[in-house]
């Protein structure tokens, strides 16, 4: 027994029954109120509430019939197309009249105007919202005339259960088909997205690589610039250390040095300072860069902390509180840095070198520091070890030559001198005289006095004698208490003259401080030789002035006579 509809109003349809087949259905009061709507229709239309006016909603499209329930009551007939008032979307159907409680109500069974699939998503709705129901409104047409028997309405019923069941197999068909569609879309859009992803890694790896050969391209330019730049510097080490080999004197160096070490160090000043013996002072002895006054300023080993640790000092120049005292302060810009390098020999310091400059660019490159470290140590190396060498043959040389109790040139000297003194004459065809003195009674002096007395009196005398020669002259210890000087370019005149100028200094101005007190005055004996006026040689133009001084004793001491042209003292 197949169940009946169950008796809801005219029309035998609950609204459940409504709802389920007419998903865009909803029905009105005689005051155009809705009462009630699919569920459909109030996904399309959101704030669609029951009590408001449907004209809050919907207009008529077609017919043009006015929105009121008589006018619509009139035609049940008709199809009506409504329109959303936003005109999102149009619902196609008829109206039918129904009543409910007694009270009449207008229904709309109807369904969106749909022209393609496209325009259902447009307006937020899928397959599953639309409900077959063409047949169903012919369905409730029929039930309204009431002409219709129980078998039309029976057969009316299956062909109506036929089309939902065709048409709900053509929906899951369509819904199959886009699961399809959908899962190769998805299929092919994942594999897609693994091609791009391999795509993207490759593209990614092959940056990586061209980064990197640029980067290691980047390193080995760097890497040929350092090597070049390694080689000039080591060129100029090697000059540097040629020429200071050939250098006769430390005072040769300083020019050597300075030249050397500006091109060595072209973004740095600096100077190089030697211990003066005498003094025990450091002295500037050569600069460069922008140093220039700077030489021969003076300080001690206290002023520089290199000297002080004795080792290698670096400092920033933004401290200056703390840095070496020997640094000028103006010229230090801000933001440099300076170094120290005290020199050494077996722990003898005897010089110190300073550079100081702006940091070049990559000088936060330990490769870099360490190079420029190296550098530093391989040039205070070369410049340390032949200052010391040029010092000590300077030393030895001096010892060779010198007197050791006066300070003057010793007789081997003053041979070797007058030789080349005379010569010089002959070449430029001038005379060149010889004094010879010897201190009165100087025996008599020892014997008075005590030997140390007499040592301070030679040692003062040959300080005497230094300071009243001209820088050409040549002034000997000849022997014991006796004296030479050479004066090339001098007539036996100008000779005799200067003789005199000393006689008288020893005996007017000279004093000897000594214990406290000052020696006795002594007087001095001299005589006179000129070449080639005299003698005709070097050992007869000393043995003339030995005569004439032979004569000064003879003659009453303290006076100089001037060489006779006899060599045999009388
Ligand atoms: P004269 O006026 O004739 O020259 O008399 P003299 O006493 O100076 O002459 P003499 O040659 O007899 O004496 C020279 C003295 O000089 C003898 C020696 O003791 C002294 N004498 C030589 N060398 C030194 C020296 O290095 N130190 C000291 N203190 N005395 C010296
Ligand atoms: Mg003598
Ligand atoms: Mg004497």
């Amino acid at each position: 027994m197949k169940p009946e509809l169950p008796p809801v109003d005219r029309l035998g349809l609950s609204a459940e029954a409504l709802r389920a087949v007419f998903p865009f259905h909803f029905a009105f009061a005689p005051d155009l109120s809705i009462r009630q709507f699919g569920p459909t229709l109030k996904k399309l239309l959101p704030d669609l509430d029951a009590g408001r006016p449907v004209g809050d909603y919907l207009r008529v499209v077609t017919p043009s019939i006015p929105f009121e329930f008589s006018a619509i009551e009139q035609q049940s007939f008709t199809v009506f197309f409504l329109e959303s008032l936003d005109k999102r979307f149009k619902l196609k159907g008829q109206m039918l009249r129904t009543e409910e409680g007694g009270d009449a109500r207008i229904l709309f069974l109807g369904s969106p105007v749909v022209r393609e699939m496209s325009s259902v998503s447009g307006i937020g709705l899928t397959l599953k919202d639309f409900a077959i129901h063409d047949s169903a409104v012919d369905f409730l047409i029929l039930l309204q005339t009431k002409t219709n028997t129980i078998n039309d309405v029976k057969g009316m019923a299956d062909r109506l259960k036929k089309e939902v069941a065709e048409r709900r197999e053509a929906q899951k068909e369509l819904q199959r088909a886009n699961e399809e569609l959908e899962d190769r879309v998805r299929q092919r859009t994942e594999e897609l997205q693994i091609a791009n992803g391999e795509l993207q890694n490759e593209i990614g790896e092959r940056r990586r690589a061209e980064e990197q050969v640029r980067e290691t391209n980047g390193q080995l330019k760097a890497m040929v610039r350092r090597l070049e730049a390694h080689n000039q510097q080591m060129h100029l080490l090697n000059t540097m250390g040629d020429m200071l080999q050939a250098c006769r004197s430390v005072a040769e160096t300083h020019h050597v040095i300075a030249e050397s070490l500006a091109k060595l160090f072209p973004e740095e000043n600096g100077s190089l300072a030697l211990l003066d013996d005498d003094s025990g002072d450091f002295r500037v002895v050569a600069t460069w860069g922008e140093a220039h006054d700077q030489v021969g300023a003076a300080f001690t080993r206290e002023d520089c902390w290199g000297l002080r640790r004795a080792r290698v000092h670096e400092q920033g120049c933004d401290s200056l509180e703390s840095a070496c005292a020997h640094i000028p302060r103006q010229v230090h810009p801000p933001g440099c840095q300076y170094v120290c390098v005290p020199l050494s020999t077996q722990g003898n310091f005897h010089g110190l070198l300073h550079l100081h400059g702006v940091p070049a660019q990559d000088a936060a490159d330990p490769d870099y520091v360490n190079v420029r470290r190296q550098l530093i140590h391989s040039a205070s190396e070369a410049i340390s070890l032949s200052i010391a060498n040029l010092k000590l043959q300077e030393n030895l040389r001096q010892q060779s030559i010198r007197d050791a109790l006066t300070g003057l040139y010793n007789r081997r000297y003053m041979e070797e001198s007058l030789a080349q003194e005379l010569s010089r004459a002959d070449r430029a065809r001038r005379p060149c005289s010889v004094i010879m003195l010897d201190v009165d009674h100087f025996k008599r002096f020892n014997d008075t006095y005590g030997h140390q007395a007499g040592d301070a009196l030679l040692r003062g005398l040959g300080s005497f004698l230094r300071s009243h020669v001209r820088g050409e002259d040549i002034p000997c210890r000849y022997g014991g208490e006796e004296f030479i000087l050479i004066l090339g370019g001098a007539d036996a005149a100008g000779a005799a003259h200067r003789a005199e100028q000393i006689r008288a200094g020893v005996e007017q101005e000279f004093k000897v401080p000594f214990e406290g007190g000052f020696l006795p005055q002594v007087t001095i004996s001299l005589g006179v030789a000129t070449y080639p006026q005299h003698a005709c040689g070097a050992s007869d133009v000393v043995k003339a002035a030995d005569a004439a001084l032979y004569r000064s004793k003879k003659d009453g001491r303290n006076r100089v006579t001037v060489s006779s042209g006899s060599l045999e003292k009388d």
